[in-house]
């Protein structure tokens, strides 16, 4: 059975209360300015990511044509490609922005503290992090954490919608403004994306705030447990265990 929500509130509040423990009251913003300057990437020629990938048949097959990928700016910068982790038969897909730094270092979407509460939100309506497929819009980080830009986006979204027609989920869950207005091909704000569930090639999705807005917002805690119950229950009616 789903937990009731002041049991799930209070997990929340605790790891939060224990990042400002740890970070001090501006969390992540101060820890970001704490890190060394990175500059900006400098052109580079593009490489293209092998033209095999559009063919490829499986996850694996399709990590292993794009891993070397250059063809913007990031892949010059980037520590580690960083391209999805998770059950590759997933009914659930989960859809972030860009790495962060531990995300950098370890080539895995939403490791760091932002992903341990992305964890526990998941846990809150009984999915295992194993049992999802978790990705980003982006493969690789953005110097200082910046947003993608357009030219950034263009070239590196289609791999994940390459992505998602090989998991063909039932729901998408997506996390932050940036990454549901690049999906959704919208300029909505935050507020009217989650009012209502929108479609990506037929397939439902629901749009919540990204995990590290959390941190810096816990009055975002709330309207989350909301968005993440009504897209729990809308995957069980989609894959019939209502
Ligand atoms: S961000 Fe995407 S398009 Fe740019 S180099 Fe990395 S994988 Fe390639």
């Amino acid at each position: 059975m789903p937990r009731d929500y002041q049991s799930v509130l209070s997990d929340i509040e605790d790891f939060i209360q224990q990042e400002r423990e740890l970070f001090g009251g501006s969390m992540l913003t101060e820890r970001r300015s704490a890190q060394k300057p990175e500059s900006e990437s400098q052109p580079v020629t593009p490489i293209p990511a092998s033209a095999s990938w559009k063919q490829a048949a499986t996850l694996d097959q399709l990590n292993a044509s794009i891993c070397t990928c250059l063809e913007c700016p990031l892949g010059s910068t980037r520590t580690k490609f960083v391209f999805g982790v998770g059950n590759p038969r997933a009914t659930l897909m989960v859809v972030g922005e860009a790495p962060g730094a531990d995300e950098d270092a370890q080539g895995e979407p939403f490791v760091g503290r932002a992903g341990q509460l992305l964890n526990k939100i998941l846990e809150a309506v009984q999915f295992k992090r194993e049992e999802v497929y978790i990705a980003n819009i982006i493969k690789c980080r953005p110097p200082n954490n910046r947003k993608p830009n357009p030219s950034e986006v263009e070239r590196c979204e289609p791999y994940l919608w390459k992505q998602i027609e090989l998991i063909n989920p039932k729901v998408i869950l997506c996390l932050g403004l940036t990454a549901a207005q690049t999906l959704l091909r919208t300029t909505e704000s935050m507020g009217n994306l989650r009012t209502r569930t929108h479609t990506y090639r037929e397939t439902p999705v629901i749009v919540t705030y990204h995990p590290a807005a959390l941190l810096r917002n816990p009055n975002w805690k709330r309207p989350t447990w909301e968005d993440v119950q009504r897209m729990r229950t809308m995957h069980d009616e989609l894959v019939g265990r209502a």
